[in-house]
């Protein structure tokens, strides 16, 4: 039989940094350096294995499509998707984070309805409704933090690391919503047909976050 070919796509940007060490406790390389070139798609050193570099939003659309067996995305962006089709097998543990709902700094309660700006609409609108509340979204595709101060929205649901980018802009957390990291997600067929490539692959990772979490 034919050895099966993988293909793992990787979310660019800072998740790949942390992504790489973790694949290479896997044995599996790029050929070259991703971060100074601009190809899409990357060689290893396994013949029948390559990885594909493409915005983290993109990542569960191509493993869900069969388009990639496997791939790295933060859990935000596996929420926002709804995660059809795919099996979330491990945490990676990288790229750690918190979604949150943030507003102006000392902002009084809206009366009426709320507004919230998100790239996230999807995650906003579960959110809310678990709340039992009807609020307005607004779908944006960067820079949050301006709706509130231009008047925009009432709150934003965004990613918070150290929360400087809210307090710079003079906005506070509120509510937190989910603790988020980076995911190993596989193909619900290609877990099926390729078990027997993809399962060492994972023990392997698992192996390495596990040892990096006692360091
Ligand atoms: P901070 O100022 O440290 O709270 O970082 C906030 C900004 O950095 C957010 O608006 C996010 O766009 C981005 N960010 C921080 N951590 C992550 C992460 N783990 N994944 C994706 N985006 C992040």
């Amino acid at each position: 039989m034919n050895t099966p070919h993988l293909t793992i796509a990787l979310s660019k940007g800072r998740i790949l940094t942390e992504t790489l060490p973790l694949l290479a406790a896997a044995d599996i390389h790029p050929a070259e350096d991703i971060f100074s070139s601009r190809k899409l798609i990357f060689d290893t050193n396994h013949d029948n294995i390559k990885l594909l570099v493409i915005r983290a939003t993109d990542v569960p659309t191509y493993v869900e499509y069969g388009g990639a067996d496997m791939g790295v995305a933060g859990k935000d962006v596996l929420m926002e998707h709804g995660g059809q089709g795919l099996y979330e097998p491990l945490d990676l543990e990288i790229s750690r984070c918190k979604l949150m709902v943030a507003g102006m700094k000392g902002a009084q309660p809206v009366e009426g309805r709320l507004r919230v700006a998100s790239k996230f609409v999807n995650i906003t609108r579960d959110y809310y409704a678990r709340l039992g509340m009807q609020v307005d979204i607004i779908k944006l595709y960067g820079a949050m933090e301006l709706a509130p101060i231009m008047g925009l929205a009432d709150r934003i649901v965004d990613i918070v690391d150290t929360g400087n980018t809210l307090r710079a802009n003079g906005l506070e957390p509120l509510e937190h919503i989910a603790h988020i990291s980076s995911r190993l997600v596989v193909g619900q067929p290609s877990m099926k047909m390729k078990f027997e490539m993809i399962q060492p692959i994972l023990e392997k990772m698992q192996a390495a976050v596990v040892a990096k979490r006692e360091v």
